[in-house]
């Protein structure tokens, strides 16, 4: 699952990006890239493999753009090569994407047809071109991305940046979650809360098949049949401090030590000390009225599943379908 950054700021972004992607990095990757704008021109570095890849090629590089997308991608279509790396981009527009677009190969015939050559071997680039086609065509940013997202089959996370336009951002959501963070005068886009932790609480989460335009004063939300609407905003509560992988090699070795922590802090939100006794939350139904739980999961939850089963079963059930 591939992660997705965007921020509006009156600083350089280049090493927020870079800190948004490290945040994300729990969710897994191949290779790594940002853009910005430079005097209004897409500039884009991209890079192979880890994080630590990109920060070296950015060493030294002074990036002074203060509007810029990134991206962290986990390669479905096209060898995870720096030429595949998002942001994947024309001399127009920039997108990063998280999922898959169905129907790229029609659109990429389509726009073969209408003489415009591709660089990559990504799904995303029939998004890049196709939206470049709109603007060609003298619609405006937020025009094209609407007309492009009508073409679109697949799910999807995306996120535009367009040359020329230092406050502006553009991002849909179909079929993967994105959040829009509220800053002070700026504005931030990730795939998830955490990937926002420490730049803003303030979030809100846009609803399934929603894009929105981002300006570094204002959201405009619209749903998929294009309507203006108004989404929640909410104060998340995550502050950003454990997510990194801290002093440990990989993320699993950081879960594996965090076990005892995670357990303890579990059961204390769960059991009243004084009275040793488990306090359940209130539950909006009666537990003895359920007849059968289904429980999901695969790898060590599949055992921890099974634990369940057992201490969940009625005294004398079928012991495989109770
Ligand atoms: N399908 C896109 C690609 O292969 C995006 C993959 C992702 O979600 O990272 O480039």
């Amino acid at each position: 699952m591939c992660g997705i950054i965007g921020i509006i700021a009156k600083r350089p972004v280049a090493p927020e990006l870079l800190a948004g992607l490290k945040r994300l990095e729990y969710r897994g990757y191949d290779s790594a890239g940002i853009a910005t704008l430079i005097c209004g021109r897409i500039e884009r570095y991209r890079a192979e493999g880890k994080l630590t890849n990109l920060a070296a090629r950015l060493h030294g590089e002074p990036v002074l753009g203060t509007i810029g997308i990134g991206h962290t991608r986990w390669a479905t279509h096209g060898q995870p090569t720096e030429r595949n790396a998002h942001p994947i981009a024309t001399d127009r527009v920039a997108v990063v994407h998280n999922g898959i677009i169905e129907n790229f190969q029609a659109l990429k015939r389509e726009l073969t047809g209408l003489d415009y050559a591709f660089q990559t071997d990504t799904d995303t680039e029939a998004v890049t071109v196709l939206t470049t086609h709109h603007l060609a065509q003298g619609l405006r940013p937020a025009q094209a991305v609407a007309r492009t997202l009508e073409r679109l089959e697949g799910a999807f996370a995306l996120l535009f940046l367009f040359a020329g336009e230092h406050d502006l951002l553009i991002c849909a959501r179909r079929g993967s979650p994105l959040a829009i963070g509220y800053g002070n005068g700026e504005m931030f886009v990730g795939s998830d809360s955490l990937a926002l932790a420490p730049l803003s609480r303030r979030i809100t989460y846009l609803d399934e098949g929603d894009w929105a335009v981002v300006t570094s004063g204002k959201i405009t939300i619209y749903d998929r049949a294009n309507q203006l609407v108004q989404r929640e905003l909410v104060e998340s509560v995550l502050s950003g401090a454990p997510i990194g992988k801290g002093n440990y090699r990989h993320f699993m070795q950081k879960e594996i030590f965090e076990q005892p922590t995670v357990i303890g802090d579990t059961l204390r939100a769960l059991i009243d000390p004084a009275s040793r006794t488990v306090k359940l939350p209130d539950l909006p139904f009666a537990l003895g009225d359920i007849g059968r739980i289904a429980i999901i999961a695969c790898g060590t939850s599949w055992h921890t599943g099974l634990v369940g089963k057992i201490l969940a079963r009625r005294p004398g059930a079928h012991p495989g379908r109770d």
